[in-house]
């Protein structure tokens, strides 16, 4: 209502920021580095940039802003580029991983924190900004809190520039005391009462319990908006669909008008333009019911939600050491973050919480903070990174919140398996080349193995597609259709070489749109791959590495597929189930792997990632032979158990083959 009410500028100065907009600037002015604090829709990321622009920060220089999230870097930028009245791109613009959406003009830029760490490997003063503003420094993204060491040290070598760190909640204090003990600026909040009510009993599905309960406040109560919270994309479009299932329901089932209900997800691999829907304000009112990952907790603000359903669970990238890797792995919050998504009721007015988890559970089993990221993922990219700053020992950086050790030396490990650090742990050549691709390191590994194995061409492609989000299209509704129209595509062997198969096909079909509609492929995810890849391209082009081709000879492609993955190799045990090599952990075969085509299953394989669902499912797999893993990864496998249960594996097959020969002769 008031957003179509009130004119921008009337809306901008509704803001809480905007009552201390003066006293804001002059303590900028007067400090080196600051702490500003401010509960979540005060104004901290649209208008920070821009009253620091007005204030004249921008006469020579630009002003930064990082987001731990992608969706919040672009959305926020949109929605400032309006405020400024400017094309997006031009005054104002976003970076992303591989989209770069700032011009000549740009003097507000708003990027992801992990574009603006990149950017301190080319230019290590950050000589281009005059001010970052690192928002949401209280999310702890393992970008942000690297990015914490390496701007101490900009803000010591710099007098010129100046550094504000932004956090929705109050354990500002670390923060300032990590900049030596710098001021902290508290925008006063403006927040109604929240009635919080739990679940009686724990639930068993919380998914469907989320659904009963949003359509029990569509029916029943007073207008206002809904905002239910889940772990992610799969449960977010099982609630939607139920939902407008239970819609229709009900409009068959009554001759009582039905008020509207517009539902719409929220999740980070959504379009964009899906993802805007959620500011739109619904049509002759109609209420919105907003499904989001925890993106809404504190990175988006959308207003007018009076109602918030909160599932207690949030998904989470977690190292697992004896996995050897990062999962994304459901968790119950922290009691902080159940607090912040309760705090979305009561943006606009008194609202209400329901919570799907009892109060017990609240008091006594939830953690009361989260833990920063940087102390439960793989460290791979960090580490190459730091390295190629030249800090040799890691455990001198400083950290804010340091990692465990254990973490950095399986980090250090993987590298090392895959050629990137030598033996007493500096950076090899390839290591070097690493750096150079805003790749984690397996990806990264495979097209320089490309270029070795001179089918870069290939690889090339197939990295770009595993950059993007997955491209089959898999309706509810035509599920088998869909199915039968991957299977079309499917190189027996190898998930990664039918990703190739897909793009080839695409292009042979002159990139066509209408091609990807009639082949169940999202000719968005296709367009973002060939732009991912032209990039790449541009790197390779850079380092001056050919782009070589091994035409229709794939074989050699899963090679180097191969040497991506020593790490997530595996060995068959029984029907579809696997084991890891290094580790033993069981891995499964996915029904929908293209593998199901050969007839039968391989001895060996290597899989992109692993998936825990009901069980370990490995994602995206390549059959492999096992001389390969002996030939491309030698030291590896000549030091971990797994070798001699290679070995084994060799010698049986060398006795089967023997005994057989015996037999026919
Ligand atoms: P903070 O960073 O303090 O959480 P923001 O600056 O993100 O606050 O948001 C301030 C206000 O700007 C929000 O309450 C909302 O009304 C408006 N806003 C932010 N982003 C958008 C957007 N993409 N579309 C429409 N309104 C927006
Ligand atoms: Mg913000």
């Amino acid at each position: 209502e008031f957003a179509k009410s009130k004119s921008i500028s009337q809306q901008r100065q509704y803001l809480p920021i905007y009552s201390v907009r003066e006293e804001l600037l002059k303590v900028v002015r007067e400090n080196q580095v600051i702490v500003v604090v401010g509960e979540t829709g005060s104004g901290k990321t649209t208008q920070l940039t821009q009253y620091l622009h007005e204030d004249g920060y921008t006469n020579s220089s630009i002003i930064g802003c990082t987001q731990p999230r992608r969706v919040a870097a672009m959305s926020v930028a949109k929605r400032v580029s309006e405020e400024m009245e400017t094309e997006l791109g031009d005054k104002v613009g976003y970076a992303i991983r591989f989209e770069d959406v700032t011009g000549p003009n740009t003097i507000i830029k708003y990027m992801t924190d992990g574009v603006l760490l990149r950017e301190t490997l080319k230019d290590s003063d950050l000589d281009k900004y005059r001010v970052i503003i690192m928002d949401e420094a209280h999310e702890r993204s393992l970008s942000t809190d690297v990015l914490f060491g390496i701007l101490k040290k900009v803000v010591a070598r710099r007098r010129d520039f100046k550094l504000i760190v932004t956090s929705a909640t109050l354990n500002a204090k670390k923060f300032s005391d990590f900049f030596g003990g710098v001021p902290t600026f508290q925008i006063p909040g403006r927040t109604f009462h929240v009635n919080i009510l739990y679940s009686k009993t724990p639930c068993e599905d919380y998914v469907e319990a989320a659904v009963k309960q949003a359509m029990t406040i569509h029916i029943t109560s007073a207008p206002g908006d809904i905002l239910i919270f889940m772990t992610g994309q799969d449960e977010i479009e099982a609630a939607c669909y139920a939902l407008a299932e239970r819609m229709e329901q009900l409009i068959a089932s009554t001759s009582k008008a039905v008020p509207k209900l517009l539902i719409l997800p929220i999740y980070s691999q959504l379009p964009a333009d899906l993802q805007a829907k959620i500011f739109q304000k619904a049509e002759d009112g109609a209420r919105k019911c907003i499904v989001a990952t925890n993106i809404a907790e504190t990175s988006l603000t959308v207003d007018g939600i009076f109602y918030v359903i909160d599932t207690g669970y949030g998904k989470m990238k977690v190292y697992n050491p004896r996995m050897g890797m990062d999962a994304l792995q459901v968790f119950p919050v922290s009691r902080a973050a159940a607090d912040q998504r309760a705090g979305r009721a009561g943006r606009t007015g008194p609202g209400t919480c329901y919570r799907l988890f009892t109060e017990s559970a609240y008091q006594n089993e939830l953690l009361p903070n989260p833990v920063p990221e940087i102390q439960r993922t793989n460290l791979g990219n960090v580490v190459l990174l730091l390295k190629s700053l030249k800090i040799e020992n890691l455990l001198d950086f400083d950290f804010m919140d340091p990692p465990p050790q254990e973490n950095i030396l399986n980090s250090m490990y993987q590298l090392w398996v895959l050629g990137a650090l030598n033996n007493v742990g500096s950076l090899t050549e390839i290591g070097w080349k690493m750096v150079e691709f805003p790749l984690d390191p397996p990806l990264a590994k495979m097209l320089l193995m490309g270029e070795q194995l001179e089918c870069i061409n290939e690889v090339l492609t197939i990295v770009s597609m595993l950059s993007v989000p997955s491209v089959f299209f898999r309706p509810k509704d035509r599920a088998e259709e869909s199915d039968a129209a991957r299977e079309k595509f499917f190189v027996p062997e190898s998930d990664h070489l039918t990703l190739l198969n897909v793009y080839q096909q695409w292009k042979a079909n002159q990139y066509r749109g209408d091609w990807c509609n009639d082949h169940f492929l999202h000719v968005k995810g296709l367009r973002k791959a060939r732009e991912v890849r032209s990039q790449l391209l541009d790197i390779l082009k850079s380092l001056k590495i050919p782009l070589t081709s091994c035409g229709m000879e794939w074989d050699v492609v899963r090679k180097a597929i191969c040497s991506a993955y020593f790490h997530n190799a595996a060995r068959l045990k029984g029907v579809g189930e696997y084991v890891n090599c290094r580790n033993g952990m069981p891995c499964h075969l996915h029904p929908s792997s293209a593998l199901y085509g050969l007839g039968y299953t391989p001895d060996y394989v290597v899989y992109h990632e692993l998936v825990l669902t009901t069980k370990e499912y490995m994602q995206c797999v390549t059959a492999v032979e096992p001389h390969w893993l002996a030939e491309l990864g030698p030291m590896f496998f000549s030091v971990k158990e797994s070798d001699t249960s290679m070995l084994e594996h060799k010698k049986k097959q060398k006795e089967e083959k023997t005994a057989m020969e015996e037999e026919m002769e």
